[in-house]
C-alpha cells in the first residue's frame, strides 16, 4: 500500500458525467488519499473554461458594471453538475456568496481562484472526503514567489489531519491570507506540492490524452506515446515547447524523488506516460531517442574577430552587452575565431541596435552577422549517450530532407541536440528526425 496524489484537469471535471469517470477512477484504487481538482474546463471546442469567464467577471466589476448576467453561466455549470450528482448541499448559497465575494475584493486572482475552490467543494462533497482550502496550505511570499518550504511544512501537518481529502488547485494565499495564484494551468503545480507533503509513491497527473508524444502531432502525423520519461528530459522537451503539464510542477516532485504518471481520464485503461527520476535500465534498448520538440523565432548573432581564442574576455564582453539590455540567450555555440548567440526574437525586438552597437565598442570584432528566422530542433533522449551514431543519423536525415543546418549544440549532458535551420524547414526537419529515429 501507498500513498498517491491525483490532480484532474479542467477537461475532466468539466461537467457531471466526468465527474463520475473521476469518481471510479478514485475509487478503484485505495491508495489515492488526496485529489486536486481544476476548475471546470471545456465541454466541447467553442465552450468556455470556467476560469475565463472568472477573469471576465472580474474585469467587469473593475469596470464597474454588473457581473451579475455573465456570473449566471458559471453559477449554471456548478448547478447542472451539483443537480446531476444529486448533491445535497446549499450549492445556491456557495454561487451568491462567490458572486458577491467577487464584487467585493476587485481581486483578480481572488476571481479566478473560485473556479478550483467551487469545483473542490463539489468533488469533496461527491467523493465524501473533506475539503481543505487551499489559501490555508499555499505560501506565496510578499512578491508572489512560491514559498515552497513554507509551504511543504504547513501542508504535511494539514494532511496529517485528513485521511482522504480533495484540496482545490491553481491558488494559495500571500503571508496576510489574500488570495494569489500560480499562472495559467497552475493546478499541476498545486498536485506536486500535495504530492511532496505527502510524501507520495506517486504523483498521478489525469488529464485528456495518454500520455506525452514523442513529438508534435500538429507537425508529425501519429507519433507515438513516451512511455517512460525522465524528468530531465522532461524538462529539454518542455523548455522547447512540448506541453502537457505546467513546467513549475516538475520541481516539486523531483526534488522528493516522487514520479509523475500522465494519464487519460477517458481512457483509464491506458498507463500513459511514466515520468522518472531516473532512466529504467529495461527501457526499450532500440529506443535511442525519448522525444523531438521545437520552437520558432530565434535571431542567430554570428560574431567574428581573428584570434578571438587568445583574447581574455572576449565572451564575456558579449554576454555583458546582452545583460546590459536585459536580453537573455538560448544558446552559445563557439568555434576558434567565431562565437555565435541564439537569442529568441521577441528579446531583441526594441534592443538590437542598441546591442550591436555596444558588441561593437567592447569587442571590436571583424564582423556580426545577424540572421532572423531561425527555428531550434532539440531531439532528447538519454539513449544517445550510450548510442554511437546518434549524431550522424541525426545529420543524415536533415540532409537527406534537403535541410541544411545553422547552428548546432549538444549539451554537455548529452542528453540533447539541438539544431539551428531557417524556419521553413521547419516541419521538413522534425518530421525527418522523428522518421529517422522511430520505426512504425
Ligand atoms: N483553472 C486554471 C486555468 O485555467 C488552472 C488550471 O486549470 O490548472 O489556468
Amino acid at each position: 500500500m501507498g500513498i498517491k496524489v491525483a490532480k484532474f484537469g479542467g477537461s475532466s471535471l468539466c461537467d457531471a458525467e466526468h465527474f463520475r469517470k473521476v469518481k471510479a477512477i478514485i475509487e478503484s484504487d485505495p491508495d489515492y488519499h488526496y485529489v486536486v481538482p481544476s476548475a471546470p474546463g471545456k465541454r466541447f471546442d467553442a465552450d468556455e473554461k470556467i476560469t475565463d469567464l472568472l477573469y471576465q467577471c472580474h474585469r467587469l466589476v473593475e469596470r464597474g458594471q454588473s457581473h451579475e448576467q455573465l456570473f449566471r453561466k458559471i453559477a449554471d455549470r456548478y448547478l447542472a453538475i451539483a443537480r446531476e450528482l444529486e448533491l445535497d448541499f446549499d450549492i445556491e448559497g456557495l454561487l451568491i456568496d462567490t458572486c458577491n465575494a467577487i464584487r467585493q475584493y476587485k481581486n483578480p486572482d481572488f476571481a479566478a481562484s473560485r473556479g478550483e475552490y467551487m469545483n473542490g467543494i463539489l468533488l469533496s462533497k461527491y467523493l465524501g472526503w473533506d475539503f481543505i482550502d487551499a489559501q490555508d496550505v499555499v505560501k506565496f511570499d510578499r512578491q508572489g514567489n512560491f514559498a515552497s518550504e513554507w509551504t511543504n511544512e504547513i501542508m504535511a501537518q494539514a494532511l496529517k489531519l485528513h485521511e482522504h481529502a480533495v484540496i482545490p488547485g491553481f491558488y494559495g494565499a500571500y503571508p496576510n491570507g489574500d488570495v494569489h495564484t500560480f499562472s495559467r494551468g497552475g493546478s499541476d503545480i498545486s498536485g506536486a506540492i500535495v504530492a511532496r507533503a505527502a510524501k507520495a509513491d506517486l504523483y498521478v497527473n489525469w488529464t485528456d490524452v495518454s500520455g506525452f508524444l514523442m513529438a508534435d502531432p500538429r507537425i508529425v502525423k501519429n507519433p507515438k506515446c513516451i512511455r517512460e520519461l525522465s524528468y530531465r528530459e522532461l524538462r529539454e522537451l518542455s523548455y522547447m515547447g512540448a506541453t502537457v503539464l505546467h513546467e513549475d510542477a516538475i520541481f516539486p516532485v523531483h526534488k522528493a524523488g516522487i514520479p509523475t504518471n500522465i494519464r487519460n481520464t477517458n481512457a483509464p485503461e491506458d498507463p500513459g506516460t511514466m515520468i522518472v527520476v531516473n532512466p529504467s535500465p529495461d527501457r526499450e534498448k532500440d529506443q535511442v531517442i525519448t522525444g523531438i520538440a521545437g520552437h520558432k523565432n530565434f535571431t542567430l548573432l554570428s560574431i567574428e574577430k581573428a584570434m578571438m581564442n587568445a583574447e581574455l574576455g572576449f565572451g564575456r564582453r558579449v554576454l555583458q552587452a546582452l545583460e546590459d539590455f536585459g536580453v537573455s540567450f538560448e544558446h552559445l555555440p563557439t568555434g576558434i575565431d567565431t562565437m555565435s548567440v541564439v537569442v529568441a526574437d521577441k528579446e531583441l525586438v526594441t534592443r538590437k541596435d542598441q546591442i550591436i552597437q555596444r558588441i561593437q565598442q567592447t569587442c571590436q570584432p571583424d564582423s556580426i552577422d545577424i540572421s532572423a528566422g531561425i527555428a531550434l530542433i532539440a531531439t532528447v533522449g538519454h539513449g544517445m549517450t550510450s548510442a554511437p551514431g546518434t549524431a550522424a543519423r541525426l545529420f543524415t536525415a536533415l540532409y537527406e530532407a534537403g535541410v541544411n543546418i545553422r547552428m548546432i549544440d549538444q549539451g554537455s549532458s548529452e542528453l540533447n541536440i539541438i539544431v539551428g535551420i531557417n524556419i521553413e524547414d521547419f516541419e521538413t526537419a522534425m518530421n525527418a528526425i522523428y522518421r529517422a529515429f522511430v520505426k512504425d
